[in-house]
């Protein structure tokens, strides 16, 4: 059953590349996704297969039936591009000013169409039931993932699977991890409020500037003293503003940053070490200050039951010729919130362009992936699905 499967896929190779080169012309940004949406959910219409648009947002979720009693298990893949000029010199180029699917993403969307229609075209003999979720804004916290969860995009759903093309890794590597695998990754601004003044009177003045220069080295000092060093944790202050003129010393200092961690744990550690060594700080100094933090996607811990499944049904695919554990990525993937709910694994899919020895990597305005990967990912999350609804 799944050899014919298979060869349904390598024979619609052309129409995810197809899918991929229209949808690569016509990106769209996080939470804007309309009219990608609405060309999944067409997709689906004129194959009869059972579609609900407008799942928490811009999300459309598939579903097929199989003949078999079994499992039921969800696959994934996002669809929102990113706010970059694309500027590569191909004849898929995008045609939308100052916006590129970057990501991939579209990739992870054509290969996702085209498996459940090849899906489809056997489920007579499918075991369980497979949910196609198709997830708009994963680039853009709050993301989409949540909101579907939210509106039940896996009420029902035993395991999930999920995908990432990865440019920078060859063709035929499929990369796993057990446990996190990418990070938290959040954003904070913190200003700090002195009291302005001359340059040459800082005795009548509470410098905002001195105060902040103090706190982004002290900060430092959270992940390499207070931190369990086994832990891995990022504190990163990536903007410093306090403009003034030479001879002025500054009212208002802003710091904004990032934090990334694999823990729950050590992220509210963190976040409370912050907030008092800012206002040990500022007491010093006696200035006041306003602390924000956003917690943007939680960390992506994969299963480990499901992982170890995913290797196996891994194993064997025509087209896969490497499987290896991969290091933790310190980005973010709302593909987190799935894994808080039901089991299930992410993995990536290496997806090198031919002939190219150093790829862009993603979100750069030149990114590529190679369209065969797509061939790859749909089989093993296929694969994947299939023997685990069994
Ligand atoms: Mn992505």
């Amino acid at each position: 059953m799944l050899d014919t499967l298979f060869d349904r896929l390598e024979k619609s190779w052309g129409e995810m590349v197809e899918i991929r080169r229209y949808l690569h012309q016509h990106p769209e940004v996080s939470f804007k996704e309309v009219k990608t949406a609405k060309y999944i959910v067409d997709y689906y219409r004129k194959l009869d297969i059972e579609v609900t648009p407008g799942v928490g947002g811009n999300g459309v979720i598939a579903k097929i039936q199989g003949g078999r009693p079994g499992k039921t298990i969800a696959l994934r893949a996002d669809f929102d591009a990113l706010p970059i000029h694309d500027e590569k010199d191909v004849p898929y180029r995008s045609t939308v000013d100052g916006v590129m699917h970057a990501c991939g993403h579209d990739g992870h969307t054509a290969a996702l169409l085209v498996l459940a229609k090849a899906m489809n075209e056997q489920k007579a003999e499918l075991p369980g039931t497979f949910v196609f979720i198709h997830q708009h804004a994963e680039e853009y916290a709050p993301g989409g993932a949540k909101s579907m969860v939210e509106a039940g995009c896996l009420d029902g759903v035993d395991a999930v699977f999920g995908t990432h093309l990865w440019a920078t890794e060859p063709l035929g590597k499929i990369q796993y991890r057990t446990g996190p695998i990418m990070a938290a990754a959040d954003r904070f601004e913190i200003n700090i409020q002195g009291a302005g003044g001359h340059g040459a009177q800082p005795h009548k003045t509470k410098d905002s500037i001195v105060a902040a220069s103090q706190l982004v080295g002290t900060l430092q000092q959270i992940v390499s003293r207070r931190v369990n060093p086994i832990e891995p944790a990022v504190v990163t202050v990536g903007s410093f503003t306090a403009e003034n003129a030479f001879n002025v010393i500054a009212d208002t200092a802003k710091l904004i940053g990032t934090v990334r961690t694999f823990s729950e744990d050590t992220r509210d550690f963190i976040i409370s070490e912050m907030e008092r060594i800012i206002q040990g700080t500022c007491i010093s100094a006696d200035c006041t200050y306003t602390f924000n933090y956003e917690k943007g996607y939680p960390a992506v811990v994969n299963h480990e039951q499901e992982t170890e499944h995913l290797i196996k049904s891994a194993e064997g695919v025509k087209g896969v010729n490497s499987i290896e554990e991969c290091e933790m990525q310190m980005g973010g993937e709302d593909f987190a919130y799935y894994l808080q709910k039901v089991p299930g694994t992410f993995f990536f899919t290496g997806a090198q362009p031919e002939g190219v020895d150093r790829p862009y990597p993603h979100h750069h305005p030149r990114f590529d992936f190679n369209e065969k990967a797509m061939l790859t990912a749909a089989k093993v999350m296929a694969k994947a699905a299939i023997t685990y609804a069994e």
